[in-house]
């Protein structure tokens, strides 16, 4: 927990001071924003309760599949096997980095399909895009986008020195493209997401968020015609229109907006809907 809380103090210093130097968004505060006090309570609730959700996941579903044997199982899966395993330190972790990117490019881009939406529209919701939006993400998205695509890539056998070296990259970076910065890294801008290829994907305009969906690697957006970066220009005014953006209300909102997608309108509602 002191080693957790030390790396976001040490956050807290970096982005701030390097949000003075070179900010995407001037107009925003460079240490303190108007979404901080949430975007700590969506930290606080993930420390709390998220632990090892990708482990109990295999756990669950090893015992499921074979019962007395699953524990063995398990053990197993958390120690690596395999060709994976056996693979150099650096290839396995290229390989995680790359499956995960895949999928979760996917998934992302399932998030944001009409069904999905209001549980993802959490994480858009913020209107002052700093680094500790990151932390922002419903329970639901965090299960099938974080930890079930965690679970399902360490099925394949990869050790677990592989999975602590791609957990630290993916926090550097993840918190890094939210960050108050116009970086864009020039011309390996379509290698690595940079601040500002994330910070388009916050934008308030449906017809801008609904591209860069790649966690780390645009090339995916390329192959896939999302990617959205223009020359000279930078992003501003972000959230998401009707959602709302405290911490309580963000939580609950989702669910009862998915059952209105799926329940047809009361008679009532109907006729006054009529123009
Ligand atoms: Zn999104
Ligand atoms: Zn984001």
């Amino acid at each position: 927990m002191a080693v957790v809380l030390i790396e976001v103090l040490v956050m807290f210093g970096v982005f701030g001071l390097l949000a003075r130097l070179s900010p995407c968004n001037p107009e925003q505060g460079r240490f303190i924003s108007r979404d901080l006090p949430d975007n700590a309570l969506w930290w606080m609730f993930g420390v709390l309760l998220y632990g090892d959700a990708a482990g109990a996941m295999i756990r669950a579903g090893a015992g499921l599949a074979l019962g007395a044997r699953g524990a063995a199982a398990s053990t197993t899966i958390f120690a690596g096997y395999g060709w994976a395993a056996r693979s150099p330190l650096w290839l396995q972790v290229v390989a995680i980095l790359v499956v995960m990117d895949f999928i979760q490019y996917w998934l992302h881009r399932l998030f944001h399909g009409r069904t999905l939406w209001p549980f993802h529209a959490v994480h858009h919701s913020a209107e002052e895009l700093e680094w500790t939006t990151t932390f922002r993400i419903h329970p639901l998205n965090f299960i099938v986008y974080g930890a079930g695509v965690l679970a399902l890539t360490q099925l394949m056998g990869f050790s677990p020195a592989a999975f602590a070296v791609v957990a630290v990259f993916n926090q550097v970076i993840g918190a890094l493209v939210h960050a108050n910065l116009n970086w864009t890294w020039g011309p390996f801008r379509y290698v690595i997401a940079s601040p500002v290829y994330h910070r388009w994907h916050h934008v308030k305009d449906p017809a801008i968020y609904n591209t860069n969906f790649a966690p780390n690697f645009p090339i995916w957006d390329l192959m896939f015609g999302t990617y959205y970066m223009p020359k000279g220009e930078l992003p501003r005014d972000y959230g998401v229109e009707g959602a709302p953006t405290h911490f309580l209300a963000s939580l609950v909102w989702p669910f009862r907006e998915f059952v209105t997608r799926f329940v047809p309108p009361r008679k009532a509602d109907a006729a006054a809907a009529r123009p």
